[in-house]
């Protein structure tokens, strides 16, 4: 009798997290806007010959792959500050925005030669406090990306989660980053990318008082073609992805697109019930669990 009424209460729960779960995924449905451009997110781009050990790891000839599929599709890359100049549909050509966090080697000695190989720019967002140490970018080399039409964007000073940090410490994350890079480059540094992208809108307004003029998120969806956007969506490539599923990430219309961003909004809800830092721990000991056998 009580393991009855104990399988009874287990299936409610089932049919109640089933029916949530069932209206979430229509609700993401429906505000997926699927008109505007995207903007991709890379990490570290690996030496041609270098296998990816995990996600955040781009294979050099996969990379060129999905480079060479932009220009053949006729995508024209463009900066924040080009926002609302340029016409999408323009000589057919789509546009299409590319960002490369954390600032590491393979930025400048594999992806910034063969994006100006074809004409592209985009922004690389850099840990201003990692600049000239081992496995990051030296300041030479972002000046030289910066002068020949790279964007640096800050993605704070040392790679902290910044809403895991009290007030100060957020404005410092922003305020020194900021100054250091701008510095360095004697050019305004007005793009920011919160690590990880996790943020709050205490964070955005701090980027906005600060002079921060474009923030970029992680948050999958398109963007509009508007000079006056602030918060960008970002999709991010993953290293194991294949060229077929790259294709599909282009178009948000597709249901791989759909996929993508529906698993992350339950990510965000999963986040939003058991914490950030727990969530982290789970994530690492997938990863643990993913790659052992590696
Ligand atoms: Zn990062």
């Amino acid at each position: 009798m009580l393991l009855s009424n104990f399988k009874k209460n287990v299936f409610v729960i089932f049919i109640i997290i089933f029916s949530l779960m069932t209206l979430h995924a229509l609700h993401v449905y429906a505000s997926l806007n699927k008109d505007g451009f995207i903007v991709l997110i890379y990490h570290e781009i690996l030496d041609k010959g270098i296998q990816s050990q995990n996600k955040y790891q781009h294979a050099y000839d996969d990379f060129i792959a999905q480079i060479d599929y932009l220009k053949q599709q006729r995508y024209r890359t463009i900066l924040p500050s080009q926002l609302g100049d340029v016409s999408v549909s323009k000589d057919n050509e789509k546009i299409i925005m590319l960002t490369f966090d954390d600032g590491t080697p393979g930025h400048y000695s594999n992806a910034y030669p063969y994006l100006r190989h074809h004409g592209y720019n985009a922004i690389f967002f850099i840990i201003s406090n990692y600049v000239d140490r081992k496995y990051s970018l030296s300041k030479e080399q972002i000046q030289e990306m910066s002068q020949n039409g790279m964007e640096i964007g800050s993605h704070t000073a040392n790679h902290y989660l910044l809403t895991s940090l009290e007030r100060d410490q957020i404005l410092n994350e922003l305020t020194n980053s900021k100054e250091t890079l701008t510095a360095v480059l004697g050019k305004e540094v007005t793009s920011f990318a919160p690590p990880g992208g996790w943020y709050n809108n205490k964070i955005i307004e701090m980027s906005k008082e600060l002079g921060y003029r474009s923030f970029f998120s992680c948050d999958i969806g398109v963007n509009d073609n508007d000079p006056k956007l602030f918060i960008f969506n970002r999709v991010e490539v993953l290293g194991d992805m294949s060229y077929e599923d790259f294709q599909k990430l282009l178009d948000p219309s597709s249901l791989y697109f759909y996929r993508y961003k529906l698993v992350q909004s339950y990510k965000f809800l999963l986040v939003s019930v058991v914490g950030i830092e727990n969530y982290r721990k789970i994530g690492e000991f997938k990863n643990k669990f993913k790659y052992a056998t590696l």
